[in-house]
């Protein structure tokens, strides 16, 4: 028999997922290969089904930031090339080779670490190296880059696949630090070292693909707009309007209280009740991934539109105001986030009330929430 779920739960469409990816791969073209980033759990979304899903529309290949994220494809038979974009840690060397993985190398000790590490009967095991454009965080220096590549070739045992560098601004397209991270990339390619090697270049995240097609090359890596969520901050660019919304959050009311004015609601008595109001209960709270900041800032959508959330939320518990919406009752399905309609609530309409950005919301998302998966596997 089947287990019950809570009545809170993320559904994720996973035939949207399928067009998104279609949409990175289109803008990808015929000598672009689209790896999907499915790190930190694919966004919240379910590492797993996602990476399935887009195994069976025919991804080329994987991104993750994790040695686990990787081993969690692994065991669920992912067998397309995986990408390990933030380093391994120590102890976890021999999983590179065992995973069969292909490492993104930034110092000298990474290429030391995998050599020590290496059965001596192994396939050469490859890299690709990253390098620091601009990002400003993980990657070498040019100059280091080229003394890495020395380091490799003494070593042997190694094949490096390529060269990935990360956008910094690609979000905000009118920005010229994408056009000088392009050109210090291209710089550092154009060094004599490089004569008679062919590499894969790789440089586009979601912003890249979509608005900067020089930065398309030859292995692109988008990962939020598979997810349904624009890449672009601030405002809008018409190349994201071809994505789908994956996600839609959603309870069900599990009590209804009737109010007095003068009484308050929740930690703090924080929110106050002005006039007889219908306040319903929701059992959703911050464990879940549902901020604390959307405590009289937010709102919930309703059978008739926008619910205001009132006091604090909580844990497990969160308060709405259905006084307007008297056919919202108990056991009443509420939608937190995505939805239809003019009061559909967007990843970025949530994000914009918690201070923060949708690859936060979508991450924070617990795990305590089950996922539904759409149209579910047959
Ligand atoms: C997370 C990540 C991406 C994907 O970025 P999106 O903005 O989600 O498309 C690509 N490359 C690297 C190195 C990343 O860390």
């Amino acid at each position: 028999m089947e287990t019950a779920i809570r009545p809170t739960w993320l559904e994720v469409d996973l035939a949207a997922l399928v067009h998104n990816h279609q949409v990175a791969r289109q803008a990808a073209g015929p000598d672009c290969a689209v790896y999907p980033v499915v790190k930190a759990d694919a966004y919240g979304l379910g590492a797993v089904e996602v990476a399935l899903a887009l195994a069976a529309d025919g991804a080329q290949g994987f991104c993750v930031a994790l040695v686990e994220e990787a081993r969690e494809l692994r065991e669920a038979g992912i067998r397309q090339p995986v990408l390990l974009m933030g380093g391994f840690g120590p102890g976890q060397e021999t999983d590179v080779a065992d995973l069969d993985l292909i490492p993104l190398l930034f110092r000298s000790e990474d290429v030391e670490r995998l050599a020590r590490h290496r059965r001596r009967d192994a396939t050469p095991q490859p890299v690709f190296l990253k390098v620091d454009t601009g990002m400003g965080r993980l990657g070498c220096s040019s100059e280091k880059g080229l003394g890495l590549v020395r380091a490799l070739d003494a070593a042997g045992g190694f094949e490096l696949r390529g060269v990935a560098t990360h956008l910094a601004c690609a979000d905000e397209p009118h920005r010229p630090e994408t056009r000088w991270q392009q050109e210090r990339f291209a710089a550092f390619l154009s060094h004599p070292q490089w004569r008679g090697r062919s590499l894969v270049r790789s440089m586009a995240n979601s912003a890249g693909l979509l608005a900067h097609p020089e930065t398309r090359m030859q292995l692109a890596r988008p990962g939020i707009m598979l997810y349904g969520v624009s890449p672009f901050h601030p405002g809008e660019h018409p190349s994201a309007q071809a994505l789908r919304p994956v996600v839609t959050w959603r309870t069900r009311v599990v009590q209804i209280r009737h109010m007095a004015p003068g009484s308050s609601v929740g930690y703090g008595g924080a929110f106050r009740v002005a006039r007889p109001s219908r306040i319903g209960i929701l059992p959703v709270g911050y464990a879940d991934g549902y901020s604390r900041r959307l405590g009289g800032r937010g709102a919930v959508l309703v059978a008739g539109g926008r619910a205001p959330v009132v006091g604090r939320v909580s844990m497990d518990l969160t308060a709405v105001d259905l006084t307007a919406f008297p056919q919202v009752g108990s056991g009443d399905e509420v939608i937190l986030l995505g939805g239809k309609g003019p009061d559909a609530l967007p990843v970025e309409q949530l994000a914009d009330w918690m201070d923060t950005i949708p690859y936060e919301v979508l991450c924070g998302i617990g795990k305590r929430v089950p996922r539904l998966y759409l149209p579910s596997p047959a």
